[in-house]
């Protein structure tokens, strides 16, 4: 499976934290991110990740036309709701691709440990299927 990883600056230190604790299910899977989230996620795991250019230089635009290719399955993005950037164009084309796309997502700790579990179950290969075109 391909994650995505994405987390605001106020929510880096959650997003390391979250990967610390399921580190052993993520290693099983291809992680990219954003450059700093996947710098810092990086740093903490040893979880080998591709990292595109930081959010503010067009890396979640980049993670967006990933998705649009359905070359995502996964996507953690742990936004900040408080912020103004939350709510800007480039961030909601990225949950909109999801929606159109039917990609799970999850921008908040609670859902990403709920799909985090499905994804180790193996509830979520349904993907695999998807993308191999059946
Ligand atoms: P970053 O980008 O990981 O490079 O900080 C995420 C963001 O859009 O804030």
């Amino acid at each position: 499976m391909n994650i995505a990883l994405i987390a605001h600056d106020s929510k880096k230190e959650l997003m390391v934290q979250f990967c610390i604790a399921y580190c052993g299910v993520m290693s099983r899977h291809n992680l990219c991110s954003t450059g700093t989230t996947g710098k810092l996620i990086a740093e903490a795991t040893g979880l080998n990740i591709k990292r595109f250019l930081s959010g503010s230089q067009g890396g979640d635009q980049q993670i967006a036309s990933l998705i649009a290719c359905n070359e995502i399955d996964l996507l953690l993005f742990f936004r900040d709701p408080l912020t103004s950037k939350s709510l800007e164009p480039t961030e909601m084309n990225l949950l909109r691709l999801c929606d159109v796309h039917n990609i799970p997502m999850a921008t908040n700790m609670a859902t990403a440990e709920a799909l985090i579990h499905c994804l180790e179950r193996g509830d979520l290969d349904w993907r695999i299927i998807v993308n191999q075109g059946y």
